[in-house]
């Protein structure tokens, strides 16, 4: 397997894939390993992961040029996601023993009611590439510290990080047999499927998504997919900054190229500040540099894979075919690397893929509409369902607006956000399961209910 550099279009290293022969003495090694890992005290296992934090922050600087080189992130974009997951896993530090310690749900005299809560066993993570420490730190490491032992697959496009968070979680002191890395595509992906794992945790495409939980489904284990998203934006009449509304959102949506599962992908404006809006959007677009993305200045790097390029051409080619003008943008930069131009369109509808399907690029569609109802309406026409976000000076309106919508996680006047405080999960297409937040710990767990009847 070869790990491209986006930016240059050469080869970092060149990587044997795992066979499955090799898949199988990995699951082997984590099975062997589980029963000695969940034994140890959490506080043992919380050691482990204190000292790995260390290791991220000691290193960051070179692991968020690895990230830079094969994924094409910004440099600046790469810490921020490397601090990130630190503060996230530091929520976690704090709270997985209130969440994991037997809960007395009842207590009366003879009788007692209490939960406790177990590991899995030996679970699968396979991951996405766009921010690899963080979509991996919401399953790997609550998965560690609930006792579990570790396949982890990263994405072929981000295999160099994968390994390096491999290091240094070995590094911390995280017994060699409790995680095991899965060099790979698709294919050691669904080798891995065929192996009985005791849970799925999967980062990725509805596409991939959807084909390996009909895979496992007769396995009749746990199987958590956060998938992709169309994540609409409302702005509403009800704002006393437009051009402040409009700069940030523009930042929801094209933060990391665009590639974020909770990127803004559709906006709609409404009418009364819908020229403003747009004026200021463009405006802030154009002040984001484009180049090299080891350099600090820069926004908009390379995407991270040349097949995207593709997909936005089509998207772009398919919106001009049924009307849409195009502001910004709207073709592949001319330089090297795979880079697209960061590209605004308007005078768009959903009869065009660009406002029904996944772009995750530097593109997006801005809709005028009338009113609050018709808002509602557009942005309810997905097969999608990960977050939406409305922005008002009024929260009761937002509020209203969000309620009608059929979405994990709401935003008021913020996008393209998580907190590891609150439940991440997609409905529909988006996703099935939950991480971070309380349930996103004890989704590594199966509950144990003890009916304790004494003289
Ligand atoms: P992808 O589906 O192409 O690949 C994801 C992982 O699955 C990779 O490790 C890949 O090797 C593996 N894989 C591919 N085919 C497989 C198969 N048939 N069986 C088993 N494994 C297989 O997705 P991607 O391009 O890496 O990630 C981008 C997608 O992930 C976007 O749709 C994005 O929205 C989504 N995403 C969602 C979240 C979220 O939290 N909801 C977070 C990040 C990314």
């Amino acid at each position: 397997m070869k790990i491209i550099n986006p930016t240059s279009t050469e080869t970092i290293i060149e990587l044997v894939d795992d066979h499955p022969e090799r898949l199988l003495e990995k699951y082997n090694t984590l099975q062997a390993a589980r029963a000695d890992w969940s034994q140890k005290l959490l506080a043992e296992r919380m050691i482990v992961i204190a000292k790995f934090v260390e290791g991220l922050k000691e290193e960051i600087e070179s692991l968020a040029g690895i990230l830079t080189a094969e994924t094409g992130k910004p440099i600046q974009q790469a810490r921020n996601e490397i601090n990130g997951a630190i503060s996230r896993i530091s929520w976690m530090m704090e709270n997985v023993q209130k969440y994991l310690s037997p809960e007395q749900m009842r207590s009366r005299p003879h009788l007692e009611e209490t939960i406790t809560y177990e590991p899995l066993g030996t679970i699968c993570n396979i991951s996405a590439w766009n921010y690899p420490y963080l979509v991996g730190v919401n399953v790997f490491i609550p998965a560690l510290l609930a006792g579990n032992t570790v396949l982890y697959k990263p994405s072929e496009f981000a295999t160099n990080t994968g390994l390096q968070i491999d290091r240094l979680l070995k590094r911390a002191g995280l017994p060699d047999n409790v995680l095991q890395v899965a060099i790979g595509g698709a294919d050691v992906g669904k080798a891995l499927l065929d192996l009985d794992f005791d849970g799925y945790y999967f980062t990725g495409s509805y596409k991939t998504g959807k084909a390996i939980y009909k895979q496992v489904a007769s396995k009749m284990v746990p199987c958590q997919l956060e998938m992709g998203g169309k994540d609409p934006l409302y702005i509403t009449d009800d704002l006393a900054d437009v051009k402040a509304v409009a700069e940030a959102t523009a930042d929801g949506a094209f933060y990391n190229n665009g590639q974020s599962c909770c990127a803004v992908e559709r906006i709609y404006v409404h009418e009364a500040v819908y020229d403003a809006y747009v004026e200021a959007f463009v405006a802030q677009v154009k002040r984001w540099k484009l180049g090299d993305p080891i350099m600090e200045d820069v926004y908009f790097g390379p995407l991270t894979r040349s097949a995207q390029l593709l997909l936005l051409e089509d998207q772009v080619a398919d919106a001009l075919a049924k009307g849409a003008t195009l502001l910004l943008g709207g073709r592949r930069a001319d330089r090297r690397g795979y880079y697209f131009e960061p590209t605004v369109l308007v005078n768009v509808n959903h009869d065009m893929a660009l406002m029904r399907e996944e772009s995750f690029g530097p593109i997006i569609g801005i809709m005028k509409v009338r009113n609050d109802e018709e808002a509602v309406a557009l942005m309810q026409d997905t097969d999608y369902g990960l977050t939406a976000s409305v922005y008002a000076d009024q929260q009761m309106r937002a509020v209203s607006i969000l309620t009608k919508i059929n979405i994990g996680t709401a935003y008021w006047n913020c996008c393209d956000r998580v907190s590891a405080a609150l439940p991440w999960s997609g409905r529909q297409h988006s996703g099935l399961g939950v991480t971070l937040s309380h349930q996103g710990i004890r989704a590594f767990t199966k509950p144990k209910a003890w009916h304790l009847i004494g003289q």
